[in-house]
């Protein structure tokens, strides 16, 4: 299209060009008849696609009268153009808002609230907007944003979500998982805007790469780093909201755009009470799921098989700067399961380690592998014979140890301490109720780590810190490990239990056996996932990976606390999260050492936060 400033269509006189989109252009105008200025979007009638877009646009405003709707004033042709008379909204669009920094979540709550209102309605009104992202909010001011361009928008009664089988219409960026395998929802408008959330209080997308078909993936198989990691002073309650509208089963997300709206200022006013809810709902969800799979020990639901070999290298964060795609199709291939036979190099993960003594253990930056989440396969019966049958065997051995695990042997004492515990304070204190993952054991060891009143603990000013009721474990560098050891007793064969918060940072657990610079490592990072790995004199920054990174839904997110728990017998290692078994692994390189609670960083995070409550340890024979 040439410019066309400067012509007249109608009583319209058309002043300057405001910007080009994906079908049409958008032009500043003068309205000779009502004397105010105008933008008018036109495209030209000979492209039938996108006149077929333009006017969905045109009934969809039409249908659509809300204040933070763009409205129309106006819609005509002449000649073999086609025109839609808007307001004219002089404040840009949040994309370019944004390309100046992040906002602050007051800043952004106001603009998420007019829209998720204006999604909502739009959603009452049976339209599916399919095209949620900054540079369709336009910005009267910093306070007040209108939804626009409804050109992708779907009528809910005409399901013409694929524009041929296979084929996704949308922007790659903000697209949900779930239209990988059915139509445009409501839900996947409210993950839409959950990425445009993130991006507004972060100034970074979730999910970046070069291609629209290499993001889409992403979005199918990556987990979002926490808002926190990109911006450390956002809560945990934030995270959390953000993680749950950003979930991958769009029932676990917000049920309407306006709940998003209302738990993100809830986040902000009254984060711990907030965080309250989310964890109880996050729980009942796990109780939820865990009584389903009883009742249906065969019918496979995937689970997290710890050595699952296909992992792909983890997203790099990348900054929002990189120019917004247009909506295109996507027309997917069959997702590949990538698998291929373990290396020596893929079981080290680079976090250096000097002597606990020192305290502190580099870690470099590491590439993570990453499972494939979904699989794309026509071949139901292939699938049901070699796989799925497999995996259900495998799930009811999970289900069969997770049962085991409930009641533990105390009849070997088995834990030694090498130093005599401080005078008045019993190693094996009288039982103070069943622990939440064991039951009919007494512990012999139960610190719910409020205080170091028996100096049981290492503490110090900066990095082991007891402070409101737990113990943190702060990482004051980036790409560093930070143990916190347990001064007595030595532990070998044993049960650790312990709850803990990820609060900022990239990983937070249980180190075990520790002798010097040897030791395992139990600990879940901010991706969701858990890894057992073990560290061995001289070895630098290489560990060997028992479990590598695994995702698993066990791991609430957003900083709640997860009890992990560890049963270390022998070389056997089994691991629980929040009383599910996630794993087990063999390893007999060490019987016994120091125990430590510990945290890290991976660059690009400067620091990191791992808070500990209820620790316990448990005879195992
Ligand atoms: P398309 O539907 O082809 O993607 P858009 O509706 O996104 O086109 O418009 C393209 C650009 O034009 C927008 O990114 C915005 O910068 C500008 N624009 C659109 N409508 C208006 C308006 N009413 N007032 C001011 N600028 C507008």
């Amino acid at each position: 299209m040439s410019d066309l400033a400067g012509t007249h269509l109608g009583h319209y006189r058309l002043l300057r060009l405001l910007g080009k989109g994906g079908m049409a252009e958008v032009y500043l105008a003068y309205d000779e008849e009502k004397q105010r200025e105008v933008a008018i979007k036109m495209i030209s009638g000979h492209n039938v696609d996108y006149l077929e877009r333009f006017m969905r646009e045109v009934a969809a405003v039409d249908k659509l009268t809300h204040k933070h709707i763009l409205p129309a004033y106006d819609y005509d042709s002449e000649e073999s153009w086609h025109y839609l008379v808007m307001p004219y909204i002089p404040g840009g669009t949040l994309r370019e808002l944004l390309e100046e920094g992040p906002l602050s979540p007051t800043a952004a709550l106001e603009l998420l609230e007019q829209i998720a209102d204006a999604l909502q309605f739009a959603h009452e009104q049976g339209i599916i907007h399919r095209d949620i992202k900054p540079s369709n909010i336009l910005l009267r001011d910093a306070h007040y944003a209108y939804l626009a361009d409804f050109g992708v928008a779907k009528f809910v009664e005409n399901s013409n979500r694929l524009t041929q089988t296979g084929t996704l219409l949308g922007t790659p960026e903000y697209m949900a998982p779930d239209l990988a395998e059915g139509p445009a929802t409501s839900s996947t408008d409210i993950y839409a805007l959950g990425i445009v959330l993130y991006q507004m209080i972060t100034g970074q997308l979730p999910f970046v790469a070069e291609t629209p078909l290499a993001v889409y993936w992403k979005q199918i198989r990556d987990q979002p780093q926490s808002p926190s990691q990109h911006q450390p002073s956002l809560s945990p309650a934030i995270d959390a909201v953000i993680l749950r509208a950003l979930e991958k089963d769009p029932h676990q997300r917000f049920h309407t755009a306006r709940e998003l709206a209302e738990a993100f200022r809830q986040a902000i006013e009254k984060p711990e009470h907030y965080l309250a809810q989310e964890r109880q709902r996050l729980r009942s969800r796990l109780k939820q799921e865990r009584k389903a799979a009883t009742r249906r020990p065969l019918r496979l639901r995937r689970p997290t098989p710890p050595s699952d070999p296909s992992f792909l290298p983890e997203a790099t964060p990348v900054a929002v700067k990189t120019r917004e795609r247009r909506p295109v199709a996507i027309t997917l291939p069959p997702l590949p399961i990538r698998r291929r036979a373990a290396r020596s190099n893929d079981l080290e993960t680079p976090y250096p380690a000097q002597p606990l003594s020192q305290q502190i253990v580099r870690e470099q930056p590491r590439i993570r592998r990453r499972r494939n989440t979904m699989v794309v396969s026509i071949v139901a019966l292939g699938f049901l014979l070699f796989v799925g049958l497999p995996m259900s065997y495998m799930y009811y051995v999970f289900e069969t140890h997770r049962s085991q695990a409930t009641v533990l042997p105390v009849s070997t004492p088995s834990i030694q301490a090498t130093q005599q515990a401080p005078q008045g304070q019993p190693q094996t204190p009288a039982s103070t109720g069943a622990a939440p993952t064991i039951t009919g054991s007494t512990p012999l060891l139960d610190d719910p780590l409020s205080a170091n009143t028996p100096g049981r603990w290492t503490e110090d000013a900066n990095h082991c810190v007891f402070a409101s009721g737990s113990y943190h474990v702060n990482v004051l560098q980036t790409n560093f490990l930070q143990p916190c050891p347990l001064l007595a007793p030595t532990i070998d064969n044993a049960a650790v239990q312990v709850e803990v918060s990820l609060r900022s940072g990239s990983n937070a657990g249980v180190m075990l056996r520790v002798q010097g610079e040897g030791f395992y490592d139990f600990e879940i990072n901010n991706q969701r996932q858990f890894f057992l790995r073990r560290h061995d004199p001289g070895k630098g920054s290489s560990y060997t990976s028992l479990i590598p990174p695994t995702t698993s839904s066990a791991i609430l997110p957003g900083g709640l606390p997860n009890t992990l728990l560890v049963i270390a017998n022998g070389a056997n290692f089994k691991l629980y999260i929040n009383g599910t078994a996630v794993g087990e692994a063999t390893d007999s390189t060490y019987a016994s050492g120091q125990l430590a609670l510990a945290a890290g960083t991976l660059a690009p995070l400067p620091g990191g936060e791992g808070s500990f409550t209820n620790f316990k340890i448990f005879k195992v024979s």
